[in-house]
C-alpha cells in the first residue's frame, strides 16, 4: 500500500512540476517600471497591427506599415521603410520559385559604439490572408518595440540595436531575404534576436540559434528568465527543412536566438487569431525572454562569438545545464558505476536470478513499444487525416486529446511494470490488439502491425515467469542505459533526454539498494527522484506533441519514465492494487479517445475551416466553384452546389491535389498581359503584368529548349528549365508586375500558363451566403482565381 501512495503522489507531483514550469507568467501592467517588459504596454499595439488579415502587399499592410512607421519614430528610432524584392528558390519543392515585392521597415537605436556590429530584434509584421495574426506576429513586433523601448530607458547600449521588421514572411521569407541578401545595412548586423508564433499560448521556447552555439548559449543561461529550450530542439532544427525569418539570417551566417510560442496551435494562421484570443502571460513570456537576451547582447562589450555546439537543456526555474558533448560520455560512466553497485549490494540482500535482469531489460522495451503501439493507434483512432488542414479537428478539442494520449501511454506503461511482478504473457495481446486494430481506421497501417507484433513478440520472451522488483528495475536501467549510449554515439545534443532520467534513476538506485531497501526513506527517496524526473520530461513530451502531429515521439518520455517510476510500479506478488493503476488509466485513456473522435469540437471560438474559391479558366471559357479543405463544411457544401453543378474533382496545376469542385457560370474578368522581348545581351525578358487588384500570380513555365532562369525582379534565381519540364515561379505583391530573364540554349518557344488571385468574389456572381459563427474562411478563401496559358516563341 505504501508503494502504491508513493507512486500516486509521485505523478501528481510531477503533474504539478510540469503543469507549474509551463505556466506563462503573469503578463505585467501598465504601471511596470520603464527598463521592464510590460505585457500590458506591448498588447496595445497587437490590436492597433491585428483588427484584420494584412497579407504582403494588401492595403491592410500598408496601414499597418504607416502605423509601425510612426510609432518608431516616436519611439526615437529614426525608422526607414526599405523596399526590395525577395526571390529564391524554395527549399523544400524542387522547381519553384516564391517571390515578391516587400517593404522591410528598420528602425535604430543608436549604441556607444556605432560602428560595432549590431543587435537586430526581429520579427515579420504581415499575417497570412484570412488572419489578423495577432500571434503571428504582431506579438512579435509589439515585443520588439517594447523591447526596445526598455533598452532606451535603461540608457545607451554598447551598440546599435536594430527593429527590422520584416515584410512578406508568410508568402515565402520574402523580407528577411530581401534583407539579408541585397539590403547593404545587413552588414552592420551582428546577432538576431527572432519572435515568431505558431499558435496563441503557452510557454515561449528558445528553440534554434546559429551555427557553433556555444557562446550564444552562455549568453542565454546567463541572461535568461525562466528560459525554455534544450539542445533536442535546436539539433532537431538543424536537421529539418524548417521556416521563419531566423532561416535567413543562419544562411547569411549570423549568431543569434529564435524565440517562438506554440500553445493553442488552433489559432495558427486562423481567423480566430485576434488580439483577444492572444494570451497576455505569453507576450510577457517572449518580452521578458526577448528583452533579457537583448539586454545582455547590446549592453556587452563584445557579441557572442563561434564556439562548437554545447548539450544543455533549462532544468527548473533559471537554471539551464549545460556541457561540451564530451562530457556525455562522464555522466554515462557515472550511472553506469551507479547502476552496477545497486545491483549487486541488493543481489547480496535478495539473490535473485541473474536472469530477471534480462527479463527486466525486454519488460522495458516492451513497456514503451506496446505505449508507442496505443498511442499510434489512438492517433488513427480519431479518424482525423495527418496534414496542416487535416489536424484541426484534434487542434479543436487539444487538451481532450492530449489527456488521451497522456493516460494511455503512461497507463500502459505502468500496466507493463507492475506485471512483469506475476510474469504472465497474457500482456503481449494488448499492444498486438491496438495493432491489429489500427489497420481498422483509414485502411491497412503496416507501422501499427509491425509495432504490435514486435511488441508483442518481446513480451512473449521477456515474461512468462515472476520476476523480482530489484532484478527488473536493474534491467530497465541497463536498458536506458545501451539506449543512452547508442544516443550518445549518434547523436550527443539529444542524448541528455535519455541520459539525465537515467543518472538520477540510477542515483536513487543506488542509495536504495535497487529498492531492496525496506521502509519509508526507501519509497521517499525514489518517489521524489520520479516527482522531479517525470515532472521534468512531462515539458518534453508536451512540447512534442504541440510542435508536431507525431504522438509517437512521446515514447522518449515515456523511456526516462519508465527508469524512475519502475520501483513504485512494480508490486512485490501476488495481485495487489498497483497493478490495477495502469489498466485503469489505459481504460479512461480509451474512453477519452473515443470521446475525441465522435465529438463535433467546432463552435465560435473554435470555428471549421472553409475555404471557398471562384476558379475561371480563361482559354475553354468555364467557371468553377473550387473547395481544397480535406472536411468540407456544410456551408461550404451549399455554396459549391449553389451553381446548379454537379460535385467533381477538379485536378488542375495551381492545386496540390485535386479539389471538390462544381461547374459555375463563366464570367468575364481581366487577365494578365504578357510580353516577350530579346534584350541586348541575347537574354529574354518576359514582363507580365496581373491583372488589377491581384495579390498574387503564379506562373508555370513549360520551354521547348534548354533555358536558364536568370533572375526575377533583379533578383539571381539561377534555376534550370528543362525542355518539357514544369517549373513554378509564385509571386505576391505584384501590382507593378514582375520581369524575368531567361537565357535559352538556342531558339523556341515558351508555354507559361498562369494563376492570378483577385482576393474578392467576382463581379456578376452570386454573392456568397453569410457563413454560422462556427464556421470561418481559411486563408485566401472567398477569392477569385483567373487561369490560362500563353504561347511565346523567340
Ligand atoms: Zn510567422
Amino acid at each position: 500500500m505504501g508503494r502504491l501512495l508513493a507512486l500516486v503522489a509521485a505523478l501528481i507531483g510531477a503533474a504539478l512540476i510540469a503543469w507549474t514550469v509551463q505556466q506563462p507568467p503573469k503578463p505585467r501592467p501598465l504601471s511596470t517600471p520603464a527598463d521592464q517588459f510590460s505585457a500590458e504596454r506591448a498588447m496595445a499595439d497587437v490590436r492597433a497591427m491585428a483588427p484584420v488579415p494584412h497579407p504582403v502587399g494588401s492595403e491592410a499592410n500598408h496601414a499597418v506599415r504607416d502605423r509601425l512607421v510612426a510609432r518608431m519614430a516616436a519611439l526615437g528610432l529614426s525608422p526607414q521603410v526599405r523596399a526590395g524584392v525577395g526571390a529564391a528558390k524554395n527549399d523544400r519543392v524542387a522547381g519553384l520559385v516564391l517571390g515578391g515585392q516587400v517593404e522591410n521597415i528598420v528602425g535604430v537605436l543608436p549604441g556607444r559604439d556605432r560602428a560595432a556590429p549590431a543587435v537586430a530584434l526581429m520579427a515579420h509584421y504581415d499575417s497570412v490572408p484570412g488572419s489578423p495574426g495577432a500571434a503571428d506576429d504582431a506579438a512579435g513586433v509589439a515585443s520588439a518595440l517594447e523591447i526596445v523601448r526598455a533598452l532606451k530607458a535603461q540608457g545607451t547600449p554598447a551598440r546599435d540595436v536594430l527593429v527590422l521588421l520584416t515584410d512578406g514572411e508568410e508568402a515565402g521569407l520574402l523580407g528577411a531575404n530581401a534583407f539579408f541578401r541585397a539590403d547593404p545595412l545587413a552588414h552592420h548586423v551582428g546577432f538576431v534576436i527572432n519572435m515568431e508564433a505558431r499558435g496563441s499560448a503557452g510557454r515561449v521556447q528558445m528553440f534554434q540559434t546559429g551555427a557553433d552555439n556555444g557562446p550564444t548559449i552562455a549568453l542565454l543561461r546567463k541572461a535568461a528568465v525562466r528560459p525554455q529550450s534544450a539542445s533536442l530542439a535546436v539539433f532537431i532544427y538543424e536537421h529539418m527543412p524548417n521556416d521563419t525569418d531566423f532561416t535567413e539570417a543562419k544562411k547569411a551566417g549570423l549568431a543569434g536566438l529564435n524565440f517562438a510560442f506554440a500553445g493553442r496551435q488552433f489559432d495558427y494562421h486562423s481567423p480566430s487569431s485576434t488580439p483577444a484570443t492572444l494570451d497576455p502571460g505569453t507576450l510577457q513570456d517572449m518580452g521578458q525572454q526577448g528583452l533579457a537576451a537583448a539586454r545582455a547582447a547590446a549592453f556587452a562589450p563584445d557579441l557572442p562569438g563561434r564556439a562548437p555546439n554545447v548539450v544543455y537543456s533549462q532544468v527548473f526555474g533559471n537554471l539551464i545545464i549545460a556541457y561540451a558533448p564530451a562530457i556525455g560520455w562522464v555522466v554515462l560512466a557515472l550511472s553506469a558505476v551507479l547502476i552496477i553497485l545497486a545491483t549487486v549490494r541488493a543481489r547480496r540482500r535478495e539473490g535473485f536470478a541473474r536472469t530477471d535482469i534480462l527479463r527486466g531489460m525486454g519488460a522495458a522495451l516492451f513497456a514503451v513499444l506496446g505505449a508507442v503501439t496505443l498511442l499510434h493507434f489512438a492517433r488513427r483512432a480519431t479518424g482525423a487525416g495527418f496534414g496542416f488542414m487535416e489536424q484541426r479537428f484534434l487542434l479543436a478539442q487539444v487538451t481532450r486529446w492530449e489527456s488521451a494520449l497522456i493516460l494511455l501511454g503512461l497507463g500502459f506503461l505502468l500496466a507493463a511494470i507492475a506485471e512483469i511482478a506475476r510474469g504472465r504473457r497474457l500482456m503481449a495481446l494488448v499492444p498486438l490488439l491496438a495493432g491489429l486494430a489500427a489497420s481498422a481506421f483509414g485502411g491497412f497501417d503496416p507501422v501499427g502491425l509491425g509495432l504490435g507484433v514486435a511488441a508483442a513478440l518481446v513480451a512473449v520472451a521477456a515474461y512468462g515467469r515472476p520476476v523480482s522488483r530489484a532484478g527488473a528495475w536493474s534491467g530497465a536501467l541497463l536498458f536506458g542505459l545501451l539506449l543512452a549510449v547508442a544516443a550518445q554515439a549518434l547523436a550527443a545534443p539529444v542524448a541528455f533526454i535519455v541520459a539525465w532520467p537515467l543518472a538520477l534513476a540510477a542515483l536513487a538506485a543506488a542509495l536504495t539498494d535497487m529498492s531492496s531497501r525496506r521502509g519509508v526513506a526507501s519509497l521517499v527517496l525514489i518517489g521524489l527522484a520520479a516527482a522531479v524526473g517525470l515532472g521534468w520530461l512531462a515539458g518534453y513530451a508536451h512540447a512534442a506533441f504541440i510542435s508536431l502531429d507525431l504522438v509517437e515521439l512521446m515514447a522518449i518520455s515515456l523511456l526516462g519514465a519508465a527508469l524512475l517510476v519502475w520501483p513504485l510500479a512494480q508490486p512485490t506478488e501476488g495481485a495487489p492494487p498497483e497493478r490495477l493503476v495502469g489498466p485503469a488509466l489505459v481504460i479512461l485513456g480509451l474512453a477519452l479517445t473515443v470521446a475525441v473522435r465522435v465529438n463535433q469540437p467546432y463552435d465560435a471560438r473554435f470555428p471549421q475551416a472553409s475555404y471557398v474559391a471562384y476558379q475561371l479558366d480563361q482559354d475553354a471559357r468555364r467557371g468553377w466553384l473550387v473547395s481544397d479543405t480535406p472536411e468540407r463544411s456544410a456551408w461550404a457544401d451549399a455554396v459549391l452546389k449553389s451553381a446548379g453543378g454537379k460535385l467533381t474533382k477538379l485536378s488542375h496545376w495551381v492545386w496540390r491535389r485535386p479539389v471538390d469542385a462544381a461547374p459555375a457560370p463563366y464570367l468575364a474578368a481581366p487577365a494578365p498581359e504578357m510580353t516577350l522581348s530579346r534584350r541586348p545581351d541575347g537574354a529574354l525578358s518576359l514582363r507580365v503584368l496581373p491583372p488589377a487588384g491581384s495579390r498574387q500570380i503564379a506562373l508555370a513555365l513549360t520551354p521547348d529548349t534548354p533555358a536558364t532562369l536568370v533572375s526575377i525582379q533583379g533578383a539571381p534565381i539561377g534555376m534550370p528549365l528543362a525542355p518539357g519540364a514544369v517549373s513554378r515561379v509564385r509571386w505576391d505583391a505584384a501590382k507593378d508586375g514582375l520581369e524575368l530573364i531567361l537565357k535559352p540554349a538556342g531558339p523556341g518557344t515558351l508555354t507559361v500558363k498562369y494563376a492570378a488571385r483577385l482576393p474578392r468574389w467576382p463581379d456578376g456572381a452570386p454573392p456568397l451566403p453569410s457563413r454560422p459563427a462556427q464556421v470561418m474562411p481559411f486563408n485566401d478563401s472567398d477569392s477569385t482565381l483567373v487561369t490560362g496559358a500563353r504561347r511565346l516563341a523567340w
